[in-house]
């Protein structure tokens, strides 16, 4: 049995799996079998960056709401009729838990007839080959992928394969899914299902979308991260006008948006990960009448994301606001705000902000004072014990990060006058070398943690100074002090040095001090 587990950990980024744990934990209480499916199956196999989770359960997800809820994930919106949960888990990993069902379509234009299904029976409603894969989260059979219609071989020849002739007549909103998802990943159609596309297209199949199915199309828009390619292609296409009939590319504000996508990637390069997509919406329709995006915004399925781009400019002015204030009088307060506000406000700020001095600061905020924050007096603390080993080490580095920034600490004077109240005591001289079992007690307790004993944080990690440290770059010198020899490392010298002596008892002592020898 091929195992795709190790796979899917590698390539799901750390949220992302804790987010598939918590799902498969929830459903596996409930009683329901659950599966990762879709396009999260599709991009662990094809390399693609995997955007979002989509799991399919054989149950009810709607009755996992409080579950949900109380694990920390939001719930963005439902679709009774398909009994789909948009939420958004714990780290800000967007994902759909559905119930696995049997679409059965009687008439063109007409929603189709739902019923619960089984996983197998699941896939074959799908749109594509390469998104109708599945792979097991159950015991038993973890890792197992499902792929009925083999369309890994379709990655594989980076083809979209629909599933049967009738795809595009039943579901015509496979038409705009087909477009999308061909831009994305340059993967054209397969030949037959090129033609019943232009079948399609030319018939003009595509008045029978379903209200839903455009707002679901609207939305996943918002989570391309080339938007404004995908659009053109849409209106090149005639699909744009189906989404909205007044929407044309001429609406877009396509400088706005590719500086968006430019501000995100360098605030993913800075270890930040804004959710973009309120940013998209606004700028793609931003010449588009309040009513006409009112209208757009009330078919999204996902509601939280509906309500955060209607009031992404509001939100923007107080932050704005605040950056003028008191708040963000100096850097180190300015610094603080910034590290604080909510990172999607940051990044749309960044791109739209009209005071001069409001989108300095943020220019700063990204480029000059990490520059600053990679200067911290490496040498001095060290040399006055100041290091990641100390549990004040994280606050005082932080405040010697502020005074730098508000050019408080100019001189070595003035550095050492600030730093010296806070250096710790010097450790106690080393004791005298013991001879016989007492020594080999000494050392192998100075090497040994004791049990149980978990490394604190600031001794598992160099510190990176600031609020926003989990965000900043590794600064290669914060990792100096961590490197140097540490105070405690001393008595490990004195082990060595020791007189070997047998302990056939084999004790606690006897195998600490085989590890010190490894060492
Ligand atoms: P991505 O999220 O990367 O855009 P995706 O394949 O996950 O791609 P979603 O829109 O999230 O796309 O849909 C999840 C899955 O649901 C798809 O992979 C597909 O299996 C199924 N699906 C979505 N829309 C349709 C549709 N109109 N017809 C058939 N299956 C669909």
């Amino acid at each position: 049995m091929a195992d795709y587990i190790y796979t899917m950990e590698l390539r799901l980024t750390p949220n992302q799996q804790k987010g598939v744990t918590l799902v498969q934990d929830i459903a596996r209480a409930a009683g329901m079998n659950v599966y990762l499916t879709g396009g999260a199956v599709r991009d662990i196999i094809s390399g693609f960056a995997i955007r979002d989770l989509d799991f399919t359960v054989q149950g009810n997800p709607l009755k996992l709401q409080k579950d949900f809820e109380r694990a920390g994930a939001i719930i963005g919106g439902t679709d009774d009729d398909t009994k789909t949960l948009y939420v958004t888990l714990p780290g800000s990993v967007r994902a759909e838990v559905s119930s696995a069902r049997i679409e059965r379509y009687e008439k063109t234009g007409k929603p189709p007839i739902i019923s619960p299904a089984t996983l197998i029976e699941d896939l074959r409603r799908r749109d594509f080959t390469v998104n109708a894969m599945a792979l097991s989260l159950n015991p038993g059979s973890r890792g197992l992928l499902m792929d009925p219609y083999n369309g890994a071989a379709d990655i594989e020849a980076k083809l979209l394969r629909v599933l049967h002739n009738y795809a595009f007549v039943e579901d015509p909103s496979r038409l705009i899914r087909a477009s999308r998802f061909a831009a994305r990943f340059h993967w054209p159609l397969e030949e037959r299902t090129q033609a019943r596309y232009d079948a399609a297209k030319e018939n003009n199949y595509i008045e029978y979308i379903a209200n839903a199915a455009i707002g679901y199309e609207i939305e996943q828009l918002a989570y391309e991260d080339d938007p404004l390619n995908i659009i053109r292609i849409y209106e090149k296409e005639g699909w744009l006008k189906v989404l909205a009939p007044h929407w044309t590319t001429a609406k877009v504000d396509t400088p706005g948006l590719s500086q968006l996508m430019k501000t995100r990637q360098q605030m993913n390069e800075l270890g930040y990960a804004p959710d973009p997509s309120p940013a998209v919406l606004h700028f793609l329709t931003a010449k588009l009448s309040d009513k006409e995006a009112s209208d757009i915004r009330k078919q999204i399925p996902r509601r939280d994301l509906a309500e955060a781009w209607r009031d992404i400019e509001d939100h923007a002015k107080d932050l704005a606001k605040r950056l003028s204030g008191k708040e963000a009088a100096t850097p180190s307060r300015t610094w603080k705000l910034l590290s604080s506000a909510r990172q999607e406000m940051v990044l749309f700020l960044a791109v739209t902000a009209r005071q001069q001095a409001v989108a300095q600061k943020i220019k700063n905020f990204f480029t000059k004072w990490r520059q600053v924050q990679q200067k911290l007096p490496l040498p001095e603390m060290t040399e006055l014990l100041i290091t990641p080993q100390l549990p004040e080490y994280p606050k005082i580095a932080d405040d010697v990060f502020m005074l730098l920034l508000d050019g408080k600490l100019r001189s070595r004077t003035e550095l050492l006058k600030f730093l010296k109240p806070l250096a710790p005591p010097p450790p106690p001289p080393p004791p005298p070398p013991r001879r016989g079992r007492g020594a080999k007690a000494v050392a192998a307790a100075a090497l040994v943690p004791p049990v149980g004993k978990k490394k604190s944080k600031a001794e598992a990690a160099p510190v990176i100074p600031g609020s926003a440290a989990k965000a900043a770059s590794p600064a290669k010198d914060s990792n100096k002090p961590a490197a140097r020899p540490s105070p405690s490392a001393k008595p490990a010298k004195a082990a060595k040095k020791a007189p070997p002596k047998k302990n056939s008892a084999g004790s606690k002592t006897s195998r600490s001090m085989k590890t010190a020898k490894k060492h």
